[in-house]
């Protein structure tokens, strides 16, 4: 079968590659259909990811087909289905309290091991969730949406919350737009006025650009000076998770939605006297699937502006190497595979 193979750091090639055997039990074949492109998959591309190992085969944001089943896989041949690429070991501590998203020994395709930037791949039977009428391209759409899904389910905001959802990149827009199907009043804080007039003219979000003035006086002017009752960062920017402190108001809570490699400080005081939550949110979980893809079938999510880019499996070498520079107009990127 045909693969995309990141060898290295920059190197990333077309390869001939066996084909997956027979399913273990359990397990199913699935016959890939379409790959979205995620900011991961830049990252190991251009050798930013923290504990990768090369060669690695990329690719978590899936739909398929299932071409085989293994013994005891509770699936049809030829169903279309969504893969949850957050493989859990089942046993540990996060597994026993239905956390599989932060299991001690995650696997996630396309990081910790391979993924579906090819024409075939394995997975547990558990991993496959039924498309049921979602379009084999929508269905791919689902698992980076979950993500923001999560983070908000994650934050136990109630209607009319006041929120703001730094960084409108595609896990941003996510959720922000999970933010308002939650029924939160919903503003977006970016550096790219691009970026901000896509979220404002396309998806109808309210925006405080940052590249026009501080932050802190831009959410001062947006909540009458009483901050924000719940912020979400999705930026993976250690300066823009620090000052997120400062953005949640008194009784407010913060959630960490993308990941930094640093060490995060704030100023115990200023989190104290708001009596502060902070949550950390992680992946997503079957919930959070389920979640996503009723709310793109009853047309809550505008996919279609979200999906910007399309390539194939063959174009993946040369068009993701251009866009992980070339980021002006591209939301999302889809490889379509079968
Ligand atoms: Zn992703
Ligand atoms: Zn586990």
């Amino acid at each position: 079968m045909k693969a995309v193979v990141c060898r290295s750091p920059g190197d990333l090639v077309l390869e001939d590659r066996a084909a997956p055997g027979a399913p273990p039990p359990g397990w199913a074949r699935v016959a890939v259909s379409h790959v979205g492109i995620c900011g991961t998959d830049y990252h190991i591309f251009e050798g930013k990811h923290p504990f990768l190992a090369y060669p690695r085969i990329m690719g978590h944001e899936v739909s398929g087909t299932v071409a085989e089943r293994g013994e005891g896989a509770a699936l049809s041949v030829g169903e279309a289905v969504i893969i949850n690429p957050y493989l859990a070991c089942g046993k540990c501590i996060a597994c026993r309290h239905g956390k599989p998203n932060c299991c001690v020994s995650i696997e996630v395709l396309g990081v910790h091991r391979d993924g579906a930037m090819c024409d075939e791949i394995l997975v547990p039977a558990q991993n496959l969730y039924p498309a049921n009428g979602l379009s084999l391209a929508d269905a791919a759409a689902v698992e980076f949406l979950a993500i923001g899904a999560h983070a908000v389910r994650r934050s136990l905001a109630s209607p009319g919350q006041r929120t703001l959802v730094i960084g409108a990149g595609p896990i941003g827009l996510g959720t922000a737009l999970f933010a308002r199907i939650a029924g939160l009043d919903v503003s977006l804080l970016d550096m790219s006025a691009e970026r901000l007039g896509f979220a404002e003219s396309e998806l109808g979000f309210a925006t405080l650009d940052g590249s026009k003035a501080p932050a802190a006086d831009l959410v001062r002017q947006a909540t009458g000076g009483e901050g924000f009752d719940l912020v979400l960062d999705a930026t993976g920017n250690t300066q823009s998770v620090q000052s997120a402190f400062a953005h949640v108001a008194h009784g407010g809570t913060l959630v960490l939605v993308s990941v930094v490699k640093d060490d995060i400080t704030f100023s115990d005081p200023e989190f104290h006297k708001r009596e502060m939550t902070l949550v950390g949110s992680r992946n997503a979980l079957r919930a959070d699937f389920d979640h996503v893809a009723a709310s793109i079938r009853n047309g809550a999510v505008p996919l279609a502006k979200l999906v910007t880019h399309r390539t194939t499996l063959a174009g993946t070498p040369r068009d993701l190497a251009r866009w992980a520079h070339e980021k002006s107009g591209l939301i999302k990127a889809v490889i379509e595979v079968g």
